[in-house]
């Protein structure tokens, strides 16, 4: 079925930054399954992981512990907010169980709402497209699931005026990914986490893009300096594998056996694959490398702008859009014809809105290999256009 437009290629193989088709062509990618594959394609460390696990066993079932994931939950949960972790395989799943324990926490005062982003994205399940301030999602697949109020982004007497007695948590990503990148400033994470605290709502960060490195810190939250109720995790996560996380403050976690759960949840298998990516992140300098790339490559995108007559360059850490429109003027040429003109040019992009361009390399992503994707994104620009 329809799934994505998708060009006539087969990729077959890959490496690091670097994936191949079935006819051989070679690839710089910088969508790296849409900023999943972390460390890029077949990491040896999740490589190896994987080995032992599946000698060791593939699936236990959520019926008993496996030692992978008590692993994995103990390490994310001492390195964000302690509380406790749900695994789960995709990012939708971890933002379903979010508003799940949203409201059961809220119930014993009637409270369910979830106050949402116009312009965010949090899945394509009934509920997180609910939940999603997509426009594109809104003529579709009505009914849809009640209790989500989406107000302007990044604008704090907006929340507060949606705040009703019904209200129970806002809920946002740190960096609006799918929107076009976009970042929330510090100063209404942190305006956000005052006015949920004052008010006792719950304060939910979908750091499902933003997570596990991506915006130069572990978690995009700590650069703010402030602590959300509820997270989820997915996408980097895995490294590529299917798994996403929720984690929760003791205080928030009231699922009993039964509220929430699936078969593949916590499975050995992709868990292990999940502690070697983490272990990978954590390494001394990892992280540094992230801002350093980060650095260059907004450097390199800014002096390309400015030559080629472009917008501006925003996002965090290797989570990165150009704008092709100058300040609100047309574009000189459509993302998705860039997209498409750099695929020619051996470099793999992405378009989130039709005016933007989207980077999102591997994390250990080389200084030679942003090098080489600004030469062949400048080539693409010239054949666009
Ligand atoms: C990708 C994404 C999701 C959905 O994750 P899936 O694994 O596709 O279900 C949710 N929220 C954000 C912020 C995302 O980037």
């Amino acid at each position: 079925m329809a799934l994505a437009p998708r060009p006539s290629l087969v990729m077959s193989h890959g490496q690091g930054s670097w994936l191949y088709d079935e006819d051989g062509q070679c690839y710089l990618d910088f969508v790296q399954g849409w900023a999943v594959n972390c460390l890029g394609h077949c990491p040896e460390p999740v490589i190896a992981a994987l080995r032992a696990q599946a000698e060791a066993l593939l699936n236990c079932s959520p019926a008993f512990h496996n030692r992978p994931a008590l692993s994995l939950a103990e390490q994310l949960a001492q390195s964000a907010f302690g509380g406790q972790v749900l695994f789960a395989s995709t990012g939708a799943e971890a933002n379903e169980g979010a508003i799940k324990l949203a409201r059961k926490w809220g119930a014993a005062r009637g409270a369910f709402e979830i106050i949402t982003l116009q312009g965010s994205f949090h899945g394509r399940t009934l509920a997180t497209m609910s939940a999603s301030g997509k426009p594109q999602f809104k003529p579709l697949f009505e009914p849809k699931v009640a209790g989500f109020t989406h107000v302007e982004r990044f604008d704090l007497a907006a929340v507060e005026a949606a705040i009703g007695k019904r209200t129970v948590a806002v809920m946002l990503e740190p960096v609006l990914g799918e929107g076009g990148v976009w970042p929330a400033t510090v100063e209404y994470l942190q305006g956000l986490r005052k006015l949920t605290s004052e008010r006792g709502l719950l304060l939910i960060l979908d750091e499902i893009q933003t997570g596990m490195g991506r915006t130069g810190s572990l978690f995009a939250y700590q650069e703010a300096g402030i602590e959300p109720d509820i997270m989820t995790l997915g996408k980097g996560l895995g490294g590529g594998l299917p798994l996403s996380a929720l984690l929760a403050t003791d205080a928030v976690c009231c699922f009993e056996p039964g509220d929430q759960g699936g078969t593949f949840n916590a499975n050995p298998f992709v868990v292990a694959g999940g502690l070697a990516v983490l272990q990978t992140l954590q390494q001394p300098g990892f992280l540094a490398g992230v801002r350093a790339r980060s650095a260059q490559l907004v450097a390199g995108l800014e002096a390309l702008s400015t030559r080629c007559g472009l917008g501006s360059v925003r996002g965090r850490g290797l989570l990165l859009a150009l704008e092709l429109a100058p300040d609100g003027r047309q574009p000189p040429v459509l993302a998705s014809r860039v997209v498409s003109a750099a695929r020619q040019e051996g470099l793999l992009l992405n378009a989130p809105t039709a005016t933007a361009l989207r980077f999102m390399p591997a994390l250990n992503v080389s200084e030679a290999e942003v090098e080489q994707a600004l030469v062949r994104l400048e080539s693409a620009l010239s054949q666009a256009r």
